[in-house]
C-alpha cells in the first residue's frame, strides 16, 4: 500500500553501499561519491560482509577487507564504514542489515545502494522484497538506455519507481535508477594481476594497495579442488 509524502521532508537520507570489496576500488568509490552529490545523501555507509551469502569464499579475512575499506574511504567527507554485518553470526544478509540499521536511524530514509549487475539478481537474495520495506533501493546504473530484468523483477519495480526527491519523503520503499560514471574494473580483475605479480596501480586507493603489498594479500588465486578422483 503506498505510503503518503511526509512533509515536512525526512533528513537527507543515508546510503548503504554492501559489498565483498575482495578488494574495494575505484568501480565502487567513484560512483558512491557521484551518489553522495547528486542525490545530496548524509553520508554512504560501506558495510564489508563477513561471509557473503551469493558467492564464494572471499580471498581475504573479513577483518582484512574492512581493513582495506578503511584504508581506501579515509579523509572522504561522508563516507562511512560499517562494520556490522563482521559483528554478526552466520552468512551476511542484507536484510539483516537493514533492519539493525533501521533501529539504529528510525526517522532517515534509507538507500539501498546496487550496482546493475547486483540488482539483475535481487529476486535471488534472502527475504528480498522486504528489502524494501526497510529502505529505498538506489540502481547504479550506465548512463543510456537501461535493459529488462526478469518479470517477477519487472513487477518488483513498476509500483517503486522513485525520483530523487521521493528519496526524501518517506523512509523506505522507491526505486531509482541513477546514472553514474560506471568503471570498468572488477575485484577479480585485481585479483588476478596481483596474483600474476602484476600492477593494479591506478584501479585502486594506493593507501590500500600498499596494504596489500605489505601484508602480502592476493599473491596466489584460491586453488580449486577437483571433484572427480
Ligand atoms: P568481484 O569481482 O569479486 O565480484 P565486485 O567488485 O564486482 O567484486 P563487490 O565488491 O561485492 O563486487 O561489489 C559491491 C557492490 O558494488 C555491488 O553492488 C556491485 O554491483 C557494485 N560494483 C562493483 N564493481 C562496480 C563497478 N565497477 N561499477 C559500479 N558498481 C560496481
Amino acid at each position: 500500500m503506498p505510503v503518503a509524502p511526509r512533509f515536512p521532508p525526512c533528513p537527507h537520507p543515508i546510503g548503504v553501499l554492501g559489498g565483498t570489496f575482495d578488494p574495494i576500488h575505484y568501480g565502487h568509490l567513484r560512483p558512491a561519491l557521484e551518489l553522495l552529490e547528486a542525490l545530496d545523501l548524509a553520508e554512504i555507509r560501506f558495510v564489508p560482509c563477513r561471509i557473503p551469502a551469493h558467492r564464494g569464499a572471499p580471498q581475504i579475512t573479513a577483518e582484512q577487507r574492512l581493513a582495506l575499506v578503511r584504508l581506501a574511504t579515509a579523509g572522504q567527507t561522508g563516507f562511512v564504514v560499517d562494520d556490522r554485518e563482521l559483528r554478526r553470526e552466520g552468512p551476511s544478509y542484507m536484510v539483516d542489515t537493514l533492519a539493525s540499521l533501521r533501529e539504529d536511524f528510525e526517522d532517515i530514509p534509507l538507500c539501498l545502494i546496487v550496482g546493475v549487475d547486483a540488482f539483475r539478481e535481487l529476486h535471488t537474495w534472502h527475504r528480498w522484497r522486504e528489502l524494501s520495506q526497510f529502505a529505498h533501493i538506489v540502481v547504479m546504473q550506465r548512463p543510456g538506455p537501461s535493459k529488462s530484468f526478469v518479470p517477477v523483477l519487472e513487477e518488483f519495480i513498476a509500483p517503486r519507481m522513485a525520483d530523487s526527491a521521493a528519496l526524501r519523503q518517506r523512509l523506505a520503499g522507491g526505486i531509482l535508477f541513477q546514472p553514474v560514471t560506471q568503471l570498468d574494473i572488477s575485484a577479480t580483475y585485481i585479483r588476478a594481476l596481483l596474483a600474476r605479480g602484476q600492477s593494479p596501480r591506478f584501479l585502486l586507493p594506493e593507501t590500500a594497495l600498499a596494504h596489500i603489498h605489505e601484508r602480502a594479500l592476493y599473491r596466489s588465486l584460491p586453488t580449486l579442488t577437483s571433484v572427480t578422483s
